[in-house]
């Protein structure tokens, strides 16, 4: 099927007729094209968003906010086609999308639709001046979003649903590896009555459209998930004409266990912390340090348990571990197992591609676990961002924080203890944007998303959000 640019409320070809395939990862056949948008796209969808930011941005909260409810309705009433689609393009099992992605897809529009109505700015009274300020929230104009594979319409939604909810105008592109969802949210966002305009959606390689995105002078703030050094490059780009920007990148996650935490939650937990999404979630605890008094007992019951994990065809509802997302990232994965062996590492399970009887082009890996000597090794030092997890013993408090801190990232952390001042204080000394105590994964739209380090600049999530995608102006009044 061959997807086109949503612009101005309409499917279209590209203007330079450039096409690139896309792929099904679970059988490694292309199985339809997308545009590769050229500058003339860009051009052409900016010039739409353009079009309507006046009318859009003074369209009052309240009709904002019911379109917004209105699109969140519509995903969850296409609940299982998206999840479909999604695991047609990613690899993901169908059950996981449907469970997670979709849903949090529809999440996004209802809570940045309530959100905005919420939405407050200050007023500060100069005492014995006779003058008041207030500070005005307006939007931004037309802004940029752009998204990685791994969480297609979930990260897609949660970038798109703020902006518009603040009345900017967007061009948007998915990742040219899963596009599809992107494709159907252009339908969903007609069908509820969105006006034309306020969601331009260009499909295309990073280096060709999103490039365009980045160099276009008056798209004014960007906001970017994905690697880390094509948020350095984004950066440089849009550092010369002073753009806003928001920036998600890598991770390299430690997942501290402690022998006081609750055991069997914390065993559970990190099966699905290491391996959900076949590892390619961002927040993944990649890196898996264990106080060495219960190192041996968690090594064997960890491996057990990944080894009980079925891979398998994402559509199958027994599939733990569908597809790895591209040819190219498997063969990434494969590579860092490589150099694990070269480094020391131990293959504590998996390590190998999986040929599935019938589907032996697909992209299948098994889950490995690797135990590493040192922390400093390459396997625990760069993102792998497949379903490959590093163990190894810590002695104390002070040594799994040092080496928790020594990566160049810092996105999440996770924690399974129960002494509260230790949970206290490793909590206020990891260098992460977000420390899960106990649990994984548990989010709560309202709260600060985003990374330090190498991670990212800039917060998404809750008023954080609205305030990106928003200036502040000052009105000083004297009276
Ligand atoms: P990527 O950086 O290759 O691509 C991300 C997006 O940027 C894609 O849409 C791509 O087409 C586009 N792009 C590529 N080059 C560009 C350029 N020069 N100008 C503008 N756009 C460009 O990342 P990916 O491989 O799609 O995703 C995996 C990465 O995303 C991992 O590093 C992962 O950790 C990260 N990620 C981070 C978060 C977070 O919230 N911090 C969430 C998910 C994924």
């Amino acid at each position: 099927m061959n997807i086109q640019n949503f612009i101005n409320g309409k499917f279209e070809n590209p203007i330079s007729n450039d096409w690139v395939d896309n792929y099904c990862p679970a059988i490694g056949e292309v199985y339809g094209q997308i545009p590769n948008s050229s500058k003339a796209d860009v051009e052409h969808a900016y010039q739409a968003a353009k079009d309507a930011f006046h009318n859009w941005s003074q369209t009052t909260l309240e009709v904002r906010s019911r379109i917004l409810i209105k699109i969140s309705e519509l995903l969850e009433v296409n609940l299982l086609r998206l999840a479909e689609a999604e695991s047609k393009d990613n690899g993901k099992p169908v059950n996981l999308a449907k469970a997670i992605d979709i849903p949090r897809a529809a999440s996004n529009f209802r809570f940045f639709g309530n959100a905005i109505t919420q939405f407050a700015s200050e007023s500060h009274e100069s005492v014995g001046q006779n003058a008041i300020n207030y500070t005005l929230r307006q939007p931004v104009g037309v802004v940029g979003c752009i998204s990685p594979w791994n969480l297609p319409l979930y990260l897609f939604t949660w970038k798109i649903a703020p902006a518009i909810a603040a009345g900017n105008c967007v061009v948007a592109k998915p990742s040219e590896v899963t596009p599809m969802t992107a494709h159907l949210l252009g339908e969903i966002c007609n069908e509820a009555g969105l006006p034309k305009g306020v969601l331009n959606i260009v499909h295309g390689l990073g280096t060709t459209t999103g490039q365009a995105i980045v160099e276009h002078p008056e798209i004014k703030a960007i906001s970017f998930t994905g690697g880390t050094s094509t948020g350095a490059h984004i950066a440089r780009v849009a550092a010369p004409m002073f753009k806003k920007l928001s920036l998600e990148l890598g991770g390299k996650n430690p997942n501290i266990i402690f022998a006081d935490c609750d055991y069997d939650d914390m065993l559970e937990t990190t099966v699905r912390s290491s391996f959900a999404n076949q590892g390619q979630i961002c927040l993944c605890g990649s890196r898996i340090f264990v106080e060495a008094s219960i190192f041996e007992k968690f090594k064997v019951d960890f491996v057990k348990k990944v080894k009980q994990l079925k891979v398998g065809h994402p559509s199958e509802s027994t599939t733990d571990i569908g597809a790895l997302v591209s040819k190219s990232h498997l063969e990434k994965v494969l590579s860092y197992i490589d150099i694990a062996k070269d480094e020391g590492g131990e293959i504590l399970c998996g390590g190998n591609r999986v040929t599935l009887l019938g589907f032996e082009n697909g992209y299948y890996l098994e889950p490995t676990i690797i135990e590493v000597e040192t922390d400093e090794c390459r396997v625990n030092q760069e993102e792998i961002f497949g379903p490959v997890v590093t163990i190894m013993p810590f002695e104390t408090e002070a040594d799994v924080l040092q080496m928790s801190n020594k990566v160049k990232y810092g996105l999440a952390a996770t924690l399974w203890t129960n002494n509260l001042k230790r949970t206290m204080r490793l909590s206020n000394q990891l260098q992460a944007g977000i420390v899960w105590v106990n649990t994984w994964m548990l989010r709560d739209l309202r709260t600060p998303f985003g990374g330090v380090k190498a991670s990212g600049v800039g917060r998404e999530g809750g008023f954080e959000a609205l305030r990106f995608f928003t200036e502040a102006k000052n009105v000083c009044i004297k009276y």
